[in-house]
């Protein structure tokens, strides 16, 4: 063998295992609730699996953390004992409940973690929902300013009794956003990691900009339009994941915190960010707010756009995307 050939069959040996291994790596998992996806592309086999692994023991960490199904996570601690005195939490929770608070301030209350002294007593699955009595017993409690943070010793406690918070409204967005940050900082330059209807990208998909449909709220299998994406999240709030329906009416999982009762202005809300953290906030919010409140807040908010369906099934877009159109 010529010391010619030799290179070149070195040369085509690293060739062909950098080819056969650069691959997209793909995971999905259910863990929240929600189908968790994570596709990204690594040129290492190995790694590129333990990274997509990464990222689904992530979301099961910040799930055990700050479920409410779950009656030993930190957030149900909360629930239990902050009515009668603080209580230590992590930084970490310490730190989103304080995001959270801050949404509420944004969108005038709308988005409020509160919502639960009242959503505690609605079962989805079982079509139960609070009786009169509950509802105006639990109404007093909503409100987000009963909520009092100890940044310095790190608690938290509730000024008001009957008090309840869950973080459904954004915890999924914050989970993607860690996982994106885990697949950062290890160097991936092309990913898409979500959580039922949030989810953020990172880069590209095959030389083009990642794709996202926004649903046809009254059609399962129906997607209304694609959202290109690049370095960007998208949130999708909709009135047909999680209700049941009785005499006509539609009972679902989002709740306006002065009713206590589900809203019916919009049968969806997405909204296009730089983090998913927000845009999962904000889908919430602006699906509690309505479409010309919701809008005129959006576009109140720099690099951050809303494309909406109103209940006439009517598309409404943010200034930023009209112009696109
Ligand atoms: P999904 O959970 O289907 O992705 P959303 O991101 O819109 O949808 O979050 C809905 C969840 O937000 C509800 O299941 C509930 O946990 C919580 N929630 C409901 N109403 C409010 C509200 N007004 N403010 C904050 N969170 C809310
Ligand atoms: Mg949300």
């Amino acid at each position: 063998m010529t010391l010619r050939n030799y290179i070149y069959g070195i040369w085509l040996g690293l060739v062909l295992s950098f080819s056969v291994a650069a691959d997209w790596y793909r995971e999905e998992a259910p863990v929240m609730g929600t189908l968790i996806t994570v596709e990204l592309w690594h040129e290492d086999a190995e790694r590129g699996k333990a990274l997509a692994a990464a990222v689904l023991d992530e979301m099961h960490r910040i799930d055990r953390l700050m479920s409410t199904y779950k009656p030993d996570s930190e957030l149900s601690r909360v629930n239990d004992q902050a009515a009668r005195e603080p209580v230590i939490v992590s930084r970490e929770l310490l730190g989103l409940v304080m995001r959270a608070l801050s949404f509420s301030e944004v969108t005038g209350g709308a988005f409020d973690i509160t919502y639960a002294s009242a959503g505690k007593y609605y079962n989805y699955r079982e079509s139960v929902r609070p009786t009169t009595a509950q509802l105006e017993q639990a109404l007093p409690a909503i409100d987000y300013r009963h909520v009092k943070l100890d940044t310095v010793n790190s608690t938290i406690a509730f000024d008001h009794p009957g008090v309840r918070i869950d973080l459904g409204g954004i915890a999924k967005g914050y989970a993607v956003d860690r996982s994106i940050e885990i697949l950062r900082k290890a160097g991936v330059l092309n990913a898409l990691v979500s959580a039922g209807g949030d989810t953020r990208v990172i880069g590209e998909r095959w030389g083009r900009a990642w794709k996202v449909g926004i649903r046809d709220p009254r059609n399962r299998d129906g997607v209304v339009t694609m959202i290109p994406l690049m370095d960007l999240a998208i949130s999708t709030s909709g009135d047909y994941e999680r209700f049941f329906e009785e005499d006509g009416v539609r009972y679902h999982h989002i709740l306006n915190p002065s009713t206590g009762q589900s809203t019916s202005a919009v049968h969806s809300a997405s909204i296009i960010g730089s983090n998913a953290t927000t845009t999962d906030a904000l889908s919430t919010s602006i699906f509690v707010m309505g479409v010309t409140n919701g809008l005129q807040l959006i576009n109140s908010l720099t690099d951050t756009e809303a494309v909406i369906i109103d209940n006439q099934g009517r598309m409404h877009y943010s200034a930023g995307l009209d112009q696109a159109h």
